[in-house]
């Protein structure tokens, strides 16, 4: 008998009623992620997590629904370009006692929160570089995200990063007494080797390294891996189709990243015109963090009114520099020093830096999304990739505060924030 209902069913069920739901998008234009101009009387056609097309007028199938979003801006999901959803601004506590003091379990409700608010601001995708002592639970929350169980946005992870021994922090504890690390440390390329392999095997999605650091409080950061650790590390994580993120903001550390083979350099205020002419020919990523350098000096006192502190004049020319030599810009702000949420800051202070608010659009969207090699999935509004969408109330295009005004947000097909006018 029950075999009997069970084919009636399924003669019964018309092949039409397994096909999802279409969802048509109706904005004012469409910000395309690739085209600085927007597209104004574009329409997005939306089934299951996937775009069918883009474009004025479409023709709809019969049955779609259509969601008005009235005088906005549709735009790609931003993509965070470098993120530490483990970490909390450090006004709040010092980078020391998040390390130190703060339990695992409570470093990962903060996370399951800010992956939350970076969604909800628009921000459909994040590469966090690094969980900063709270091990490998970054793995988890990407697990957690991509079962439907917390919102968030698409994680690629890094994982516990991998320093050289002895170099990063905390640090001032009685000599020889072990104190856990922001990082996994290693020394010597097969260490190195090691944990670039033991890292992925447990699940990052991209290799974090630190180029460089100060050794002591007060000093200058000097290059820690030598440039045969460095090879070793790019070679194996290669090897395993995984890209790499080195730390450095020192021009030998930097020119030892690039001559490694390295993907992107994370902050590079220290780059020279040289530096940055080797970056563009051999195709390196500058991901400028200007968000942190701001960040640090106004927890150190600076009202963002007065003479800007040697960090921050640093960050601004680094930028300059890699802008007028024609490097690849990322995105990423080292969100995590400041507010989860707020991540529109470092597109802010790329505009005051010299970027058009057209040129920093990009950055966040399609230049992103090919600096990470996702960009045959997310980082444009074009048919076959995932409707990653955000709606926003002005143009970013000409305003880049336009970014923070978020008012609609669909990730993978599903609305996740609509804000009824
Ligand atoms: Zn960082």
């Amino acid at each position: 008998m029950r075999w009997i209902l069970t084919l009636l069913l399924l003669i019964a069920a018309p092949a039409v009623a397994e096909e999802p739901e279409a969802i048509l998008l109706r904005p004012a234009q469409v910000f395309d992620g690739i085209d600085p101009a927007p597209h104004i009387g574009w329409e997005v056609l939306i089934r299951g997590d996937r775009i069918v097309a883009a474009g004025p007028a479409l023709t709809v199938p019969a049955g779609t629904r259509t969601i008005e979003l009235a005088g906005e801006t549709l735009i790609p999901g931003m993509i965070e370009g470098h993120g530490h959803l483990f970490l909390h601004p450090y006004n709040e506590a010092k980078w020391d006692d998040q390390v130190l003091h703060e339990p695992l379990a409570l470093r990962t409700a903060r996370a399951v929160v800010a992956a939350r608010t970076t969604l909800m601001a628009g921000f459909t995708s994040e590469r966090d570089l690094g969980t900063e002592g709270a091990g490998y639970a970054d793995v988890g929350l990407r697990q957690a995200i991509d079962q439907g169980i917390v919102p968030g946005p698409r994680l690629m992870v890094a994982t516990r990063a991998i320093v050289a021994r002895g170099a990063y922090g905390p640090k001032g504890f009685e000599p020889g007494v072990v104190v856990p690390q922001g990082a996994e440390e290693a020394s010597g390329a097969d260490e190195v080797v090691t944990a670039v392999r033991s890292q992925i095997a447990v699940g990052a999605d991209v290799v974090k390294l630190y180029g460089d650091y100060r050794w002591r409080a007060g000093e200058e950061s000097r290059a820690t891996f030598s440039l045969a650790e460095l090879r070793a590390a790019v070679e194996a994580a290669h090897d395993a189709g995984r890209l790499v993120a080195v730390h450095t903001s020192t021009a030998e550390g930097m020119r030892r990243a690039i001559a490694a083979g390295a993907d992107t350099i994370e902050h590079g205020y220290g780059g020279t015109p040289e530096i940055f002419a080797a970056m563009r020919d051999h195709g390196v990523v500058l991901c400028p963090t200007l968000a942190a350098a701001d960040a640090v000096a106004r927890y150190a006192g600076w009202d963002g009114v007065a003479p800007p502190p040697a960090g921050v004049l640093a960050s601004r020319r680094a930028f300059g520099a890699a802008l007028a030599a024609g490097v690849s810009i990322c995105a990423g702000g080292d969100v995590g020093v400041f507010a989860h949420g707020d991540n529109v800051r470092e597109l802010e202070l790329m505009v005051a830096a010299g970027m058009t608010p057209a040129q920093a659009m990009i950055a966040v969207t399609s230049r992103n999304a090919h600096a990470f090699h996702i960009a045959d999935r997310v980082g444009a509004v074009r048919a076959g990739l995932l409707a990653d969408l955000v709606g926003l109330a002005g143009d970013p295009t000409r305003r880049i505060d336009a970014a923070r005004a978020i008012r609609f947000v669909m990730k993978g097909g599903q609305v996740v924030r609509h804000d009824q006018p």
